[in-house]
């Protein structure tokens, strides 16, 4: 098995997985090819998460990074709320929730999905741009409904580095920081629009926890500058999600324990009296409850190296190519062979794990090393949850989709 991030809070063991693999195996009359959710983990993980975190901060979990309803529903009595980034999301988590606290983020919202949003009720609505607020203060007007919102503004200043920033440089997201005078201004003119605060989600998958805490730190000066500036009376900071996974170094993992050190720190420094703060991460929670599991077709020597090809690939899990990384695995040995002719075995052999698209883009992983391995194992990728299934071109060639499992407990 293969060195992972089994560290708290990382989920639990994998026994009960493979377990559960090896039944659906025996019932399934194909090669196996499946996402398997531990929603124990899950559960465990986001509580340890809530309850670690300052008085008045709140957690949010941002449906992207996996928008399954099993996993809306386990996080439903855990969470403070959700975070949706088009209309879909939202509708989704209103068909776990009649009445979950919802914020209603991303750039580029149509007017018909503001006016849904405002009927289903939406908390909070992050206003990316001025024209955004313009329109969001419009169809609010029309509607005759107050509606509350955060302005998302893109700092000007150094923050941490992230494998993906959306702030601190020019980006599609958000209001210039420049522009806060200007965005404050025009909130101000529009009876029916409220602004209850500030929203700045500045990168993603940050792995340094220390630096995390900092940068809230930033975001907390900035809103007492503004407030201070602009006699603001408000009610919330959001400030984002993008605590990292590491998926192929653990010793790097983002440090939850140093981050609350760190934050409850900050909260006592920097403390604003009737603020709450939010955070509204994605990856962090979800990330470690996913595996991908899937059967090893066929092995091969080509030019001389040696390929696993695997039922299924890149086009339902495409964040190991996305993010050009070795996805981990760990190998699930099966000793049934239906055929009457020999099977193929491996020992000690550097492979590259390809899927079954016909473009060399398919890979999981790329020459790394298995002890033993057979056509007819099982590849069980780990750290699944999170950017996974939901960001792949499932129907690239037509094949089936992978199966659904979930852990639930008793
Ligand atoms: C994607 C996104 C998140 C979640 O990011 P993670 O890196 O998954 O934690 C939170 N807030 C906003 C605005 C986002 O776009």
């Amino acid at each position: 098995m293969s060195q992972l991030d089994t560290a708290w809070p990382a989920g639990r063991d994998v026994p009960d997985v493979e377990k559960l693999i090896r039944q659906t195996r025996e019932q399934e009359q194909q090669p196996v090819c499946a996402y398997i959710y531990d929603l124990v983990a899950l559960r465990e993980r986001a509580h340890r998460c809530v309850n670690s975190l300052p008085d008045e901060c709140k957690l949010f979990y941002a449906v992207k990074a996996n928008p399954d309803p099993q996993l809306i529903a386990s996080l439903l009595p855990i969470v403070k709320g959700f975070e949706a980034a088009s209309i879909g999301e939202i509708r989704t988590i209103r068909g776990v929730s009649g009445d979950v606290p919802i914020i209603f983020g991303g750039p580029g919202k149509k007017d018909a999905e503001i006016e849904e949003a405002l009927e289903r009720d939406v908390m909070l609505i992050h206003a990316e741009s001025l024209h955004e607020v313009q329109r969001i203060g419009w169809i609010a007007e029309r509607r005759q409904q107050r509606v509350s919102i955060l302005l998302r503004i893109n700092l000007r200043r150094t923050l941490p580095e992230a494998s993906i920033t959306m702030s601190g440089r020019p980006t599609q997201f958000g209001i210039d920081e420049i522009q806060v005078p200007e965005a404050i201004r025009l909130v101000q003119s529009l009876p029916f629009v409220q602004l209850e605060g500030f929203h700045m989600h500045s990168l993603s998958n940050n792995l340094d926890a220390r630096l995390h805490a900092q940068m809230v730190a930033t975001y907390l000066q900035c809103v007492q500058g503004w407030m201070q500036e602009y006699a603001l009376s408000i009610r919330y900071l959001n400030a984002g999600g993008g605590f990292g996974i590491s998926y192929t170094e653990p010793e790097r993992r983002f440090e939850w324990n140093d981050f609350m050190e760190e934050l409850h720190q900050v909260w006592e420094d920097y403390h604003i009296p009737g603020i709450q703060l939010i955070f509204e991460p994605g990856r962090y929670i979800v990330a470690h409850c996913g595996y991908y599991a899937t059967e090893v077709i066929d092995l091969k020597t080509n030019h001389d190296q040696h390929y696993a090809i695997v039922r299924g690939g890149t086009h339902h899990f495409r964040l190991p190519v996305s993010w050009q990384h070795n996805q981990p695995f760990e190998v699930i040995a099966v000793d049934d062979w239906p055929y009457p002719f020999p099977r193929t075995e491996w020992r000690q052999t550097t492979i590259t794990i390809a899927g079954e698209l016909c473009t060399p883009k398919d890979v999981l992983a790329h020459e790394v090393d298995v002890e033993q391995l057979r056509i007819g194992d099982i590849l069980l990728f780990h750290i699944a949850g999170a950017y996974g299934w939901t960001i792949s071109h499932h129907d690239f060639l037509s094949h089936p989709h992978p199966h659904f499992y979930y852990i639930n407990g008793t």
